[in-house]
């Protein structure tokens, strides 16, 4: 196994700077780590659905008989699908092979080395990640103690060198959207602004800022089929952009990215969305459920989210992060941990089924029994 590079070759410097990005733990290394079986888990890490798919996108799956043959490579019927869900004009609307994606290809068009971009933290890690890959820098402006968008913070933050300032709504871990107003206040910077809408559908404004696309040169906004519907393990995202960007976005596309599979997933579940959109709906409930389950221990403190997903904080005093997730983890379930210096002792859970949540909150209940019985021990 050669590990050192040869003499004449080296990857891009850039790559050594890399923070690499470190998804959830799949189900698979969860297991092998645990002994416990995959059927026996729970997967609240990755803020997946736990519906998949409406059954009718499974039978179009099954019933297709030509995955012989590329796709159609415009992506015509789904563009024209997504412009009458979004209201967005198709020949604005990108598709890809999820959102991800649409990130990595956005950064590597407008960041050359020594360009900067906005972002604010805490947020979703990959746009410092790819940002690195482009050799250009993150400037952090942070959110305020309630994570609101600080946007004085990002004006103050700008450079000559900024191309994109990035916005994630509700955002990915906190679950707060962001107000119109500062995106409209943001987007007079005349630097790109992405606002990453990946959760948007769980939120209280589920069509997001879509409809202000065809207004502003400057206004980019992405979605994923990965969450609302269920559709995380066949890759497929799309974005809103200025049709000066879908120019270039398609120019620097590998032709073919999104599979055929992803197309007739996509395509059936907008055919579906009464279905989908019930099940959105039934994700919201619980996740008020989960919220008043997590509230009603002292040790932890659930923050307000209009994702699928509750940012908790666990009070380190009472209870010890690693004594939550031994416990957590010996009851099969996985969850997102975070330690990082904007998230020290922060826990992310995924809304699951309600029989997730009463799992979760039986694991829990025996962190309180440990909790009183050390109280009366000292
Ligand atoms: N944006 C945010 C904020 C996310 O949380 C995720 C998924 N973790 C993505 C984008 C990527 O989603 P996709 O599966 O479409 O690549």
């Amino acid at each position: 196994m050669y590990t050192d590079p040869p003499n004449l070759v080296c990857a891009r410097p850039e790559l050594d700077q890399m923070a690499e990005y470190i998804p959830g733990e799949s189900l698979e290394a969860f297991s092998a780590r645990t002994a416990i079986p995959i059927h026996a888990l729970i997967k609240l890490n990755s803020n997946e659905s736990p519906y998949g798919p409406a059954p009718q996108v499974l039978r179009a799956l099954g019933d297709h008989g030509n995955y012989n043959n590329y796709p159609d490579t415009d992506s015509n019927a789904l563009r024209q699908s997504l412009a009458a869900y979004t209201g967005v004009d198709d020949r604005l609307i990108v598709v890809s092979h999820g959102s991800n994606e649409l990130i990595n290809l956005l950064w590597h068009i407008f960041l050359s080395p020594g360009d900067n971009i906005i972002c604010c933290p805490p947020t979703f890690s990959l746009y410092t990640t790819v940002t690195a890959f482009c050799g250009a820098h993150v400037l952090e402006a942070p959110r305020t103690e309630d994570y609101e968008v600080d946007v004085e913070r990002i004006l103050k933050a700008l450079t000559p060198q900024t191309k994109l300032i990035v916005l994630c709504s509700p955002n990915n871990p906190t679950g707060n959207p962001v107000a119109e107003e500062d995106v409209l206040a943001l987007l007079e910077t005349g630097r790109i602004v992405v606002v990453d809408e990946a959760y948007v559908e769980f939120s209280d404004n589920p069509g997001g800022f879509a409809h202000l696309v065809p207004e502003h040169q400057n206004l980019i906004v992405l979605r994923t089929f990965s969450k609302w519907a269920g559709l995380a393990g066949l890759r497929i995202g799309y974005g809103l952009f200025p049709a000066w960007i879908v120019a270039y976005m398609r120019r620097a596309q590998c032709p073919f990215e999104v599979n055929v599979a992803g197309h007739i997933a996509a395509i059936e579940t907008l055919k579906q969305l009464d279905y989908t959109l019930a099940k959105v709906q039934q994700i919201v409930q619980e996740r008020e459920r989960l919220f008043t389950m997590l509230a009603s221990h002292p040790f932890l403190k659930p923050f307000p989210s209009q994702g699928n997903y509750i940012l908790t904080h666990v009070n380190h005093q009472d209870v010890s992060m690693s004594q939550v997730r031994a416990q957590v983890e010996a009851h099969g379930i996985l969850l997102r941990y975070f330690n990082t210096p904007y998230l020290r002792d922060f826990v992310r859970i995924t809304v699951g089924l309600p029989e997730h949540t009463d799992k979760l909150a039986q694991a829990l209940a025996k962190l309180t029994g440990t909790r009183s019985m050390m109280g009366m021990s000292h």
